[in-house]
């Protein structure tokens, strides 16, 4: 590249969305990741576009659901005991933001960018050629039991109140939608506005192939390579070390790597998460993602099947992977929906980034000049990627952002 504007490290949906939108804007823009783009956690998600996300994903209430947890036999959650004592302080600090009013106040910070996540989505996606992967039926919740049904109400009311649509449905009503799904379960919510990919892997390819139509550069090379060099940050690229004044991190779980020796410390923790492909069973099949509320998984249809993913598991992230939540939950699964074989042999691990107050970090690092961060997008990042892409991009070209940036800034850990 004769000229480099930027360096966004990390080609994840986040990375690949904010260079996107930097290159959208005239920069010259180097994409720089170990892998090619998508291939780590961008690939092994639900493919929910989400916008309808009020509250952080729940901290587990009550002794029943902690005495599951603690005894290794809950669905939603799971742990290693060795890390547990590392880990007790982000848990405490997530435990107390996700109360109640914690949670309302999440709802109203995040409001702004969920709200734009899908039409954000569907814009790169037209320029990119890749509206095909997007399906705008929403997403459905089923509920076993009136009881587990009436602890979600409150979602429910706080949704009328932000005006998002949902339909609460009897046992018929959610199979007319999904004819499949065995009658095992009392109720289900269906949240039409919600958009979901069925390729989350090709939507990131298809953005960074945008991306280098408009100029843009994709190189490989190690981001832990980043210094200040002659008044400049520079990385090294198999291609040879770029130089720029404006790097963007976008590293995703492997963010702190970088972060770490430059000084920069903040509370990011990981929840990995595993999913396994299924051939439907005969003809079945699904129209849409659906979650099985009590036992905490998702089950997408997907190119390659159905893809069924957990929910979060606290160990280290680059601890081996021991994927027995998926053994646990599979008996309900195969209860519920169509499942046929298993596609692969082994399943697939992903880890999300997350901050104890499940708000992302999006703008500039504290006291680095130049140094932009975009990550820690949690449960969310496939769905957030296009919405922070535009606005850190807006941040860094000095146009008026779509919406208040404060209150992701890095700032909130370090003040
Ligand atoms: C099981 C599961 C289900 C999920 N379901 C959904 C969902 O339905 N909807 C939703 O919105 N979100 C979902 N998520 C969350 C979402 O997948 C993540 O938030 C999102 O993918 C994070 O994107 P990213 O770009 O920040 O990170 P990544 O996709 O991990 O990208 C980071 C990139 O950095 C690169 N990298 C790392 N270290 C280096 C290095 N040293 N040098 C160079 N490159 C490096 C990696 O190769 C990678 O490409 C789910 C996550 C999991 C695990």
């Amino acid at each position: 590249m004769a000229r480099t504007d930027a360096i966004v490290l990390g080609a994840g949906i986040v990375g690949t969305s904010v260079a996107l939108h930097l290159a959208k804007r005239g920069l010259a823009v180097a994409l720089l990741d170990r892998r090619a783009p998508g291939e780590e956690t961008s690939y092994g998600n639900a493919g929910v576009i989400e916008g309808n996300t009020l509250f952080p994903y729940p901290f587990p209430a009550g002794f029943d659901a902690l005495f599951r947890i603690a005894t290794r036999r809950a669905t939603a959650a799971s742990y290693h005991l060795s890390f547990l004592p590392k880990l007790v302080p982000w848990l405490l600090d997530y435990r107390a933001n996700t109360t109640v009013e914690r949670s309302i106040v999440y709802a109203n910070l995040m409001r702004p960018l969920f709200a734009a996540a899908v039409a954000e989505h569907e814009a790169l996606m037209t320029e990119a050629g890749a509206l095909r992967y997007l399906r705008k039926e929403g997403w459905l919740k089923l509920y076993r039991s009136e009881a587990a049904f009436a602890a979600a109400g409150r979602e429910r009311e706080v949704a009328k109140e932000f005006d998002l649509p949902h339909a609460t449905l009897d046992r018929d009503g959610a199979l007319a939608l999904e004819s499949a799904l065995a009658p095992i379960f009392a109720r289900a919510v269906h949240w039409p506005n919600a958009a979901s990919v069925i390729n989350p892997l090709a939507v990131t390819r298809a953005y960074a192939a945008r991306f280098a139509t408009l100029g843009g550069v994709v190189v490989n090379g190690d981001a832990r390579s980043l210094r200040r060099a002659d008044g400049k940050w520079r990385v090294d690229a198999k291609e040879g070390p770029i130089d720029t004044e404006d790097v963007v991190v976008a590293l995703g779980p492997w963010t702190p790597d970088v972060l770490k020796p430059l000084g920069l410390r903040l509370p990011m923790a990981v929840k990995r998460g595993y999913h396994r492909h299924f051939k439907p069973r005969g003809n079945a099949g699904l129209t849409r993602p659906v979650v099985d509320v009590e036992f905490g998984y998702c089950v997408a249809p997907m190119e390659q099947g159905l893809r069924l993913t957990t929910g979060a598991e606290f160990a280290a992230r680059d601890a081996p992977p021991t994927p027995v939540q998926l053994a646990r939950l599979m008996p309900a699964a195969n209860a519920l929906f169509p499942l046929g074989e298993a596609i692969e042999t082994q399943p697939w691990m992903g880890s999300r980034p997350c901050f104890a107050d499940s708000l992302p970090v999006i703008g500039r690092a504290p006291e680095q000049p130049g140094l932009w961060l975009a990550y820690g997008h949690a449960h969310w990042g496939l769905t957030l990627g296009p919405a922070t892409g535009r606005l850190l991009a807006e941040m860094m070209t000095g146009v008026t952002p779509f919406c208040d940036p404060g209150p992701y800034a890095a700032e909130r850990f370090t003040r």
